[in-house]
């Protein structure tokens, strides 16, 4: 470092506000009218963009190392809109625990969040017209593990706020204009105040969204196989689904009446459309859909896209349309899923958020992938300051990060004509999270997946439940194709079925190292027992002829011609079906065609 960007990087942040300001009065436009470059600044870490994924990076590295510096640049004007700002509304447990716990903003998130009923699916049925005929799958009262609606301009502003009181550097309304990687300090040129500053930093962050600077830069972008386009407003009012019918019996499901508190997903063949209450007491209403099925240009714009509603979820068409006059905005974006070759590198730059890797909207993932990258980056940043050499974990975090991305992308791909099949996506949703929660979730909440040793103790259980997810991801894929009937009027609380509730339980139980490898040990069990009781549901559906063998769950599939050689019954290592691993399983079928007799019942046996 020279001399005078030593000098200027020790100044307090107050006092460099006051030289940058003189520094702006004495610069004189060039006569191109280029702005006059100033003196450079040294910070141990730089990030570039300071969204969701920046600001909680930067706080969470700070919380982590306290004497860090750390500068973040960000284009647009602090403070930030409210309710129209940017999508990214909805949290699942993972974001929810990063925001809340790892992050400390559990006070920000009760105060001036909303608290989420959970994820509520509304399946495809006639002309969706009524409510009350669709299959419906969401909880009927708050889950034990917390998880809330953000309002993004309001939770941007109070991060950045916090930063900067934790003493981070925040550098609003300006643009980071070059970047430069090669050498051991990496440089930034800025655009900020019409000055041009170089900054210097031995860690450089990418967490420009989805402008990418590095990604681009390095030619890091990967193509995904899943592709959808999303198109999304928000109403100056809130949209509760819960007056969308006056059903008693419909009604009594969910006895807070606060469904709207839900993320709640009208689903259809090719798409879902969301609608998610935010704080400011606007709601965000978006369409996502596979092109192959629902052409982008049916709904890119505002009209078009009421139209498109009108079409195919008719009773959130007359919500929007009454509440025209109140709309705020309206964005799109086609092919959002991307990927990466590489988000952490020995060089030291690091992609966060979606200047990385982007699955779909579908379950919320996006601030999940947040969570895990920025508590990777930390984790990396800290060692190294520390002098600690980080090569292999670094490696170690890489590969994990995009096996995980992998494994998401899984979970979407060719998935949009599932949408609508109520029976086969109950059981999916099911599925997935039986995944999350079982494996991924836990791992986060205990902090694991940054601990080398833990992680390679349960390497084999690693490779198990991601063989069989994807396995299962094929077969729900086959499932529907077999069969697309339609089912009616069914209702099931997920948090009725007892293995499952008990999964999103536990996340928050003590555990010492043994039992929590126990427990993910049995989650893959669960997972195991759960493929095979899915497998010998969907044959009876489809009255596919099954002997009573045991059955390989890493086998599964519905081509009866192919269950020999794909080794379905042979049945080494897997000990049949322990029943009491998936209590309450039988929830998940409907019947054949239907029946309002299930929400019945359903209701009957719910806690
Ligand atoms: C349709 C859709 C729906 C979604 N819904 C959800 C959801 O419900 N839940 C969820 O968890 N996730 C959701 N996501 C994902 C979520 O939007 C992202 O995970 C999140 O917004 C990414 O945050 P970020 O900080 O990476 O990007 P951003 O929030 O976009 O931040 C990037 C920042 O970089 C700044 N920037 C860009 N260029 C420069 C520059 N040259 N110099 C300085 N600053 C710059 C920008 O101004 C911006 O503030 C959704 C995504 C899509 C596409």
């Amino acid at each position: 470092m020279n001399d005078l960007a030593s000098r200027i990087a020790s100044l307090s942040p107050e006092a460099r506000a006051i030289l940058e300001s003189r520094l702006q009065k004495e610069t004189v436009e060039t006569q191109q009218g280029e702005p006059a470059i100033a003196a450079s600044q040294e910070f141990d870490v730089v990030i570039l963009g300071g969204g969701l994924a920046g600001l909680t990076l930067a706080r969470q590295l700070k919380r982590a190392r306290p004497n860090t510096r750390i500068l973040v640049i960000e284009k647009s004007r602090h403070p930030a809109p409210e309710a129209a700002f940017k999508v990214g509304e909805s949290t699942v447990e993972i974001g929810a625990h990063y925001f809340g716990v790892v992050l400390g903003l559990k006070q920000h998130l009760e105060r001036e969040q909303l608290p989420k009923l959970g994820l509520r699916y509304f399946f495809g049925f006639g002309d969706n017209n009524d409510i009350v005929r669709r299959v419906e799958l969401g909880p009927s009262s708050f889950p034990t593990q917390p998880s809330y609606q953000l309002d993004r301009g309001r939770l941007e502003n109070a991060i950045a706020q916090e930063n900067i009181e934790l003493r981070i550097e925040f550098w609003d309304d300006s643009e980071v204009r070059q970047v430069s990687l090669e050498s051991d300090r990496k440089n930034v040129v800025v655009s900020r105040n019409g000055l041009q500053l170089t900054v210097g930093a031995r860690w450089l962050v990418d967490a420009t969204g989805r402008v990418g600077i590095v990604k681009r830069q390095l030619k890091l972008a990967k193509q995904v196989g899943h592709d959808a386009n999303a198109a999304w407003f928000r109403i100056a009012d809130r949209i509760a689904v819960d007056d969308w019918s006056n059903d008693p019996e419909w009604k009594a499901r969910v006895p807070s009446g606060k469904r709207y508190l839900s993320t709640v997903h009208l689903m259809g063949p090719g798409y879902w459309v969301w609608l998610i209450p935010l704080a400011s007491g606007a709601t965000s209403v978006g369409i996502v859909a596979d092109p192959k099925i629902h052409p982008f240009s049916e709904f890119n714009r505002f009209e078009l896209a009421v139209d498109w509603l009108k079409r195919h979820e008719p009773q959130c068409a007359r919500e929007v349309i009454d509440r025209r006059d109140r709309l705020m905005d309206f964005r799109i974006l086609k092919h959002f899923a991307h990927g990466c070759d590489r988000v952490f590198s020995r060089d030291r730059w690091c992609l966060t958020g979606e200047a990385g890797v982007f699955t779909d909207a579908f379950y919320s993932p996006g601030s999940d992938f947040i969570g895990m990258g920025n508590s990777f980056i930390t984790d990396l940043i800290v060692r190294d300051f520390e002098g600690e050499s980080i090569d292999a974990r670094l490696e170690y975090f890489n590969r994990l990060f995009l096996i995980l991305f992998e494994a998401y992308i899984e979970i979407f791909e060719e998935k949009y004509p599932i949408m609508a099949n109520g029976q086969v996506m109950t059981v999916k949703v099911i599925w997935d999270t039986t995944v999350y929660w079982g494996i991924t979730t836990l791992l986060f909440f205990r902090n694991k997946l940054c601990d080398l040793e833990f992680m390679s103790s349960i390497e084999k259980d690693v490779q198990k439940f991601i063989h069989l997810h994807s396995r299962m991801q094929k077969f729900f894929c086959e499932w529907n194709e077999a069969k697309a009937a339609e089912v009616s009027s069914g209702f099931v609380d997920p948090l009725g079925i007892r293995f499952f509730s008990e999964l999103n339980g536990q996340l928050s139980a003590d555990s010492n190292d043994a039992e929590l490898r126990t427990r993910i040990s049995r989650n893959v069990r669960i997972l195991e027992v759960l493929a095979i009781e899915i497998f010998r549901n969907a044959t009876r559906l489809l009255d596919l002829p099954l002997s009573n063998d045991e059955i390989n769950p890493y086998a599964i599939g519905l081509k009866p011609e192919r269950w020999q050689e794909d080794g379905l019954f042979s049945t080494t290592g897997h000990s049949g079906v322990d029943a009491t691993l998936i209590e309450g399983v039988e929830k998940l079928w409907f019947p054949r065609g239907g029946a309002r007799e299930r929400t019945a019942a359903v209701l009957e046996t719910a806690p």
